[in-house]
């Protein structure tokens, strides 16, 4: 089962001034660096094409592109960059003096519209671990402001643009671009629906349906997403990998982990709470957080579990047949 294959690929790039941090995050993402040894990488200076498809369900690919480069320029291709492209990320530096950086925002999302209209634009407002809470929502109010105000001078007020803080020392860079892939998937609704009757049906609280490789969730139920707990299930994520890293066995032709089909995991927390890991596919995995006493009921869980990933593979086979609303019902849901 894939996301999506051949042109209907969804693209993301990664813009930004130069050490903004554009390849820290793609390292600390896709790559499971640590935020420290960012502090060694190189600075980009060319366009960096990464491709992540075959070790990630999200498929997407991520451009880097160095800060200064010129839209004007005959080797910077708008056409083909943009067009194909689902959503722009641009990286802002909020450690530093963000002028310049907004006066590129401006010039960058303005040429992109007018190539590809139907582009996500999304700010990350970056390193703000180094800030304190007052400066952080001063710095995002004074951003989101200014950047709009531009637009708006340019007769641009169609152009929307989303904005998250984010920092790769803690999970909200995991968060954010959980929101910006999560606008490139067309069957979210029925995603969320399906974890919704899930949770219900299971005594479940919260269910995330993570891709394993980046920690990014593609859908979750439709309860508000509270920080704590997604860390948790993030945390629970690379302890499974990293046993099954060490402990499962790698065929020959199999990169990537031994994370495979058979995958689960049960954490029983000391409050209370039940963490419970099964993967849906080579990339997939839902994980669920629960009130222990509720665990009790495993084997129905295990049953609506089996039913959901039946109609997840669904949602996605139909991709392109235009008849979602019938998957809510299809007999394969969780009763
Ligand atoms: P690029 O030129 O846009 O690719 O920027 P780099 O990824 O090379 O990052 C420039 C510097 O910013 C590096 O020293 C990183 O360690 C640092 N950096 C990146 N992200 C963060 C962050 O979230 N917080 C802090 N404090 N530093 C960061």
């Amino acid at each position: 089962v894939s996301l999506s294959t051949g042109e209907h690929k969804p693209r993301i790039l990664l813009m930004g001034l130069r050490r903004s941090g554009k390849s820290s995050i793609q390292k600390v993402v896709f790559h499971k660096m640590s935020p420290n040894e960012t502090l060694f990488l190189e600075s980009t200076n060319k366009i960096v094409k990464d491709d992540i498809n075959n070790s990630s369900f999200v498929q997407f690919q991520i451009w880097d592109f160095p800060g200064q480069i010129d839209f004007i320029d005959s080797t910077f291709d708008s056409d083909t960059i943009f067009g194909g492209c689902g959503a722009l990320v641009f990286v802002i530096d909020a450690q530093d003096d963000y002028g310049e950086a907004l006066n590129k925002l401006n010039l960058t999302v303005t040429k992109a519209y007018k190539v590809n209209p139907n582009i996500k634009f999304e700010v990350f407002i970056h390193k703000v671990d180094g800030l304190g809470d007052d400066f952080k929502m001063e710095s995002q109010r004074d951003i989101h402001q200014r950047a709009t105000d531009d637009l708006n001078d340019a007769g641009l007020d169609k152009i929307h643009l989303s904005f998250h803080l984010t920092s790769i020392y803690d999970h909200s860079i995991f968060e954010a671009f959980s929101k910006v892939v999560q606008k490139l998937i067309p069957q979210l609704p029925i995603l969320e629906n399906l974890l919704n009757i899930l949770n219900t049906n299971s005594a479940i609280e919260k269910s995330f349906l993570f891709d394993v490789v980046s920690k990014i969730y593609i859908a979750t139920d439709s309860t508000p997403v509270d920080m704590q707990s997604y860390e948790l299930c993030c945390d629970m994520i690379d302890v499974v990998i990293d046993v099954s890293w060490i402990y499962g066995i790698k065929e020959e032709q199999q990169e990537a982990t031994a994370f495979d089909e058979q995958s689960s995991s049960l954490i029983k927390l000391n409050n209370g709470t039940v963490l419970y890991l099964r993967e849906v596919n080579r990339f997939l995995a839902l994980v669920c957080i629960l009130r222990e006493d509720n665990f009790d009921r495993k084997g129905i869980i295990d049953s609506n579990f089996l039913s959901l990933r039946g109609a997840i593979q669904q949602v996605f086979e139909l991709r392109n047949k235009p008849q979602p609303s019938s998957m809510l019902t299809a007999p394969g849901s969780p009763i």
